[in-house]
């Protein structure tokens, strides 16, 4: 048995349990390969248009295995976390998917509420049963993905650096160095360390949502906003970039909210979609160093001379 899963959306984040569950199951496993121009092309052809550029990828990535497995694994995911959901659009993945490329193979599309081990064991049990009727495998899968999910460390934190920003954005755009064009080593190679949300303590980030008027019901708001206001208020950064798609409405909430309660740290907005150039990019975060150069230079003489 062979299980397609496309490397987009929260591969990035979820991949040892999603790999390590089939594996175990005794299905061999077909990633599709790093995001490329090839991937790039064939989603923006068989996806709407007015989805935003990661769904696109995620198409992309399903065309380029969909003939070379029995069984597609295309994550439903509605939730990370207790009373939170992730975005509309995964919720509707399947479907959105099996409607616009032709000649699929079988998909396990099962929804995944992974807020908890005991909801997410219910998904296993459902999805394992396509591969083997067999509940004693099925659950030493599961619980080996769990050990295998929990031993992953996600996020960059860099060291040396004078200058340091918090680079915010969902995770399949901050590591899609296709589709962030390196922006990791770009910011490298201007002297700027980048830290991301991951490194911020949970209650740190809890604390800053909960200064809302409302608590806000998608994952990513509380960590972008939160990790965000947090290094902002402390001053432990001296810039922020921001990575987003365009057409996501969720990215136009967190950075309305950030741009209306940041009042300290200045922000660079990077969007992408499938038509951005390179040289237009780098030239908007060279300009965004260079003023964040000038800016501290202003503050150390300011505060010499006062
Ligand atoms: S959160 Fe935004 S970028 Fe991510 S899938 Fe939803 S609309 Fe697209």
């Amino acid at each position: 048995m062979k299980i397609g899963i496309p490397k987009g959306l929260l591969y990035y984040k979820y991949h040892p349990f999603m790999e390590t569950f089939f594996l175990e199951l005794g299905a061999e496993i077909i990633v599709s390969e790093d995001t490329n121009k090839a991937i790039l092309n064939e989603g923006v052809k068989c996806c709407v248009d007015e989805a935003c550029l990661p769904i696109k990828v995620f198409h992309g990535h399903v065309a380029s295995i969909k003939d070379k497995c029995d069984i597609l694994f295309i994550p439903r995911i509605m939730r990370i976390r207790e009373n939170e959901f992730i975005c509309p659009k995964f919720c509707g993945l399947p479907e959105m998917v099996v409607n616009s490329i032709a000649d699929m193979p079988e998909i396990i599309g099962t929804p995944m509420y992974a807020d908890s081990d005991k909801n997410l064991r219910k998904w296993a049990m459902k999805a394992g049963r396509r591969i083997t009727p067999n509940i004693l495998k099925i659950e030493k899968a599961f619980n080996k993905a769990l050990i295998a999910q929990r031993q992953l460390k996600v996020g960059t934190k860099d060291e040396g650096y004078e200058k340091n920003v918090l680079l915010v954005g969902h995770p399949y755009l901050i590591y899609d160095e296709y589709i962030n064009m390196n922006l990791v080593k770009k910011l490298n190679k201007l002297g700027v360390g980048v830290i991301t949300e991951e490194h911020i303590e949970d209650e740190h980030k809890d604390a800053e949502v909960s200064t809302l008027y409302k608590k806000p019901f998608w994952s990513f708001v509380r960590d972008s906003y939160g990790a965000t206001l947090h290094l902002s208020k402390n001053e432990e950064i001296d810039g922020i970039v921001y990575l987003s798609s365009f057409a996501c409405g969720i990215d136009s909430v967190i950075i309305e909210l950030i741009q209306h309660n940041n009042l300290n740290t200045p922000m660079l907005l990077l969007k992408v979609d499938e038509h951005s150039g390179e040289a237009g990019f780098d030239t908007r975060i060279e300009a965004f160093v260079d003023m964040m150069e000038r800016r501290n230079k202003i503050e150390g003489n300011i505060s010499t001379h006062g």
